[in-house]
């Protein structure tokens, strides 16, 4: 395969993603999810699990990088692209960058910690030795969809009936008219 991708894959992997995103919103998760492919393969796929594991940061990334690392028996992770439903944040570029990753595929933008070309500039920075190719936009309208039903949901759900109060997501309501957030 290419480095650069084949639409109709990305497409395929992409929609994976969405579909584990779905799933973490009805577990009261922010719907974000990533999925690691190596060639033809995925050999790790995870959604957002911060409310679960109380860990600020089990993103989806994080969580699929490690999966992935396990899987491969290397940090490095050579050969690998991660399709995640939403810009990664400063940590989980970091993370992308470290591992090695060829490629990174991304869906919604995140004009508040997105961290390819919209808060930060990490994934794309011209710093340090490693570039990984990025996919911005990949099924956008979709993942901004899913955010913004899932802070619509926890908006209008009466408290007390969830972990996932209106208070808890406080910070997120701000923004989640965009539908562009990850994580607490
Ligand atoms: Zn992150």
């Amino acid at each position: 395969m290419p480095l650069d991708g084949d639409p109709t894959r990305d497409l395929f992997h992409m929609r994976h993603a969405l579909r584990l995103a779905r799933r973490a919103a009805a577990r009261g998760e922010v719907p974000v999810a990533a999925v690691a492919v190596l060639g033809e393969r995925v050999i790790a796929a995870a959604s957002n699990r911060v409310e679960r594991a109380q860990g600020a940061t089990e993103h989806a990334e994080m969580v699929v990088l490690r999966l992935a690392s396990r899987r491969v028996g290397s940090w490095r992770l050579s050969g690998v692209t991660v399709f995640v439903t939403l810009e990664p944040c400063p940590m989980c570029a970091g993370a992308l960058l470290l591992s090695r990753v060829d490629r990174v595929v991304y869906g919604a933008d995140d004009p508040r910690k997105g961290a390819f070309r919209s808060a930060y500039e990490v994934l794309g920075s011209e710093a340090g030795n490693h570039h990984p190719l990025v996919t911005a936009g990949l099924l956008a309208p979709a993942s901004s969809a899913l955010l913004q039903r899932f802070f619509k949901d926890i908006r209008e759900r009466p408290q007390g009936k969830s972990n996932c109060t209106p208070s808890r997501f406080a910070d997120h309501q701000a923004v989640s008219s965009a539908g562009e957030v990850q994580g607490v």
